[in-house]
């Protein structure tokens, strides 16, 4: 049994607000305030560089991966932390795609997060040996598995509808094909459970910031999967990911396994947040998490469903095809939600008219859900994202 109350406890959460943007940021964890200060001060501070050996700061990022590792179904010793996933989504493909020579496509849904695109368009413009990124609908990406395709590119929980891919079918018929797959789990870790070892999936990567708590611009994750630890070629080949970082050699030869995928130096006081945010998890039964996760969903698209009949449900109505998040879209979504927000309901807008909605059962409740439900009717029965005030955008949406 999972105690969500004693979970909640162990986040701030700013009174009078209801906080539905964990798949943004997640809120902060009150020991990760304790760890980072105790990081600065007791280690930062009074071991000033030798904290890199006292402290452990070196092997944080194998000791945290395995910590993720174990909420996503990874062998231990298969994730690594660093840099951001953007970053992570280059390395992995360009792995993948080197384990798959004379075969030139890197195949992704049209659905995926721009970011994951963007990467991969960036990394075959620089190969420049005629690879290139094709993007197809999310229901149509099975059949477009061919003997072309490299690389299965695929964020599992789609960010702006909630959308799931089935991961272990497509990861298997990928596999009939002769194809890697890469799993982005920026949606997934932290939000439901994830099998990998299981699903057999190639690479997987993901961020810590949303539903990991970890903080803005906390790091990211990379899962190579056993079989590929020793083959995998790191296109960023950092020292920190050299086979020994301190002989300063001039030539890269890559790490034992996972450690390859380190570049350079990793970001200590994230990672100290991040390591306290992960306690939490240590009491939570990740099944329960989903269960719960449900029915808050349930309570909140039936909620709206019977009072803002302007909202259209975008996430799927089948709750096992929907990742930790609801969605609905509305014409006038940005005033909305910025209306939402004055209110006190804090969800976010992605373009061109998702209302987002992130189910977080960590830190939130069946009463937040219906306060939730309360400020979105009263928001679109009194018009109120019709106010002056609502109608700019401001950089971040
Ligand atoms: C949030 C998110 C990102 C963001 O990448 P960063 O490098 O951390 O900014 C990338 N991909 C997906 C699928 C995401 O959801």
């Amino acid at each position: 049994m999972t105690d969500f109350a004693a979970t909640r406890a162990m986040f701030h959460l700013p009174p009078g607000i209801v906080y539905l943007d964990g798949n943004s940021l997640g809120p902060l964890p009150l020991k990760a305030l304790e760890r980072v200060n105790q990081t600065m001060r007791g280690e930062w501070g009074d071991m000033l560089i030798t904290a890199w050996n006292r402290a452990g700061w070196i092997d944080m990022p194998r000791r945290i991966g395995d910590r993720i590792g174990a909420l996503i179904g990874a062998e231990p010793g298969h994730v690594v932390m660093g840099d951001t996933l953007s970053i992570k989504v280059y390395q992995a493909v360009a792995s993948a795609l080197d384990l798959r020579p004379g075969r030139r496509v890197i195949l992704s849904d049209t659905g995926n997060f721009p970011s994951d695109l963007y990467m991969a368009q960036g990394l075959a413009h620089t190969l420049a040996n005629g690879c290139r990124l094709q993007t197809v609908a999310p229901e149509e990406v099975e059949e477009a598995l061919d003997e072309e395709v490299a690389v299965l590119l695929l964020t599992e929980v789609d960010y702006r509808t909630g959308r799931r891919h089935d991961m272990a079918a497509l990861t298997a018929a990928a596999h009939r094909k002769g194809i890697l797959t890469v799993w982005d789990l920026a949606h997934s870790a932290g939000a439901l459970p994830v099998d990998l070892a299981g699903a057999g999936a190639d690479f997987a990567v993901g961020c810590t910031y949303k539903y990991l708590n970890s903080g803005p611009g906390g790091p990211a994750f990379i899962y190579v999967a056993p079989r590929h630890a020793e083959h995998a070629r790191p296109a960023l080949s950092g020292w920190l990911g050299h086979e020994a970082p301190f002989a300063f050699a001039p030539d890269y030869r890559p790490g034992p396994g996972i450690e390859r995928m380190r570049v350079g130096t990793p970001p200590i006081l994230q990672l100290a947040a991040l390591d306290a945010a992960l306690d939490i998890w240590d009491q939570v039964d990740m099944n329960a998490l989903r269960k719960r996760a449900i029915a808050l969903s349930e309570q909140l698209i039936d909620g709206v469903e019977s009072a803002c009949p302007e909202l259209a449900l975008a996430s799927p109505r089948a709750a096992e095809r929907r990742g930790s998040q609801v969605s609905f879209r509305f014409e006038n979504g940005h005033a909305a939600m910025q209306a939402c927000i004055a209110e006190g309901l804090i969800g976010d807008f992605r373009a061109p008219d998702i209302m987002r909605f992130g189910i977080t059962p960590l830190y939130i409740d069946e009463t937040d859900v219906a306060r939730a439900i309360d400020i979105l009717a009263r928001v679109m029965r009194e018009k109120l994202w019709q106010r002056p005030e609502h109608q700019t955008r401001a950089a971040v949406t």
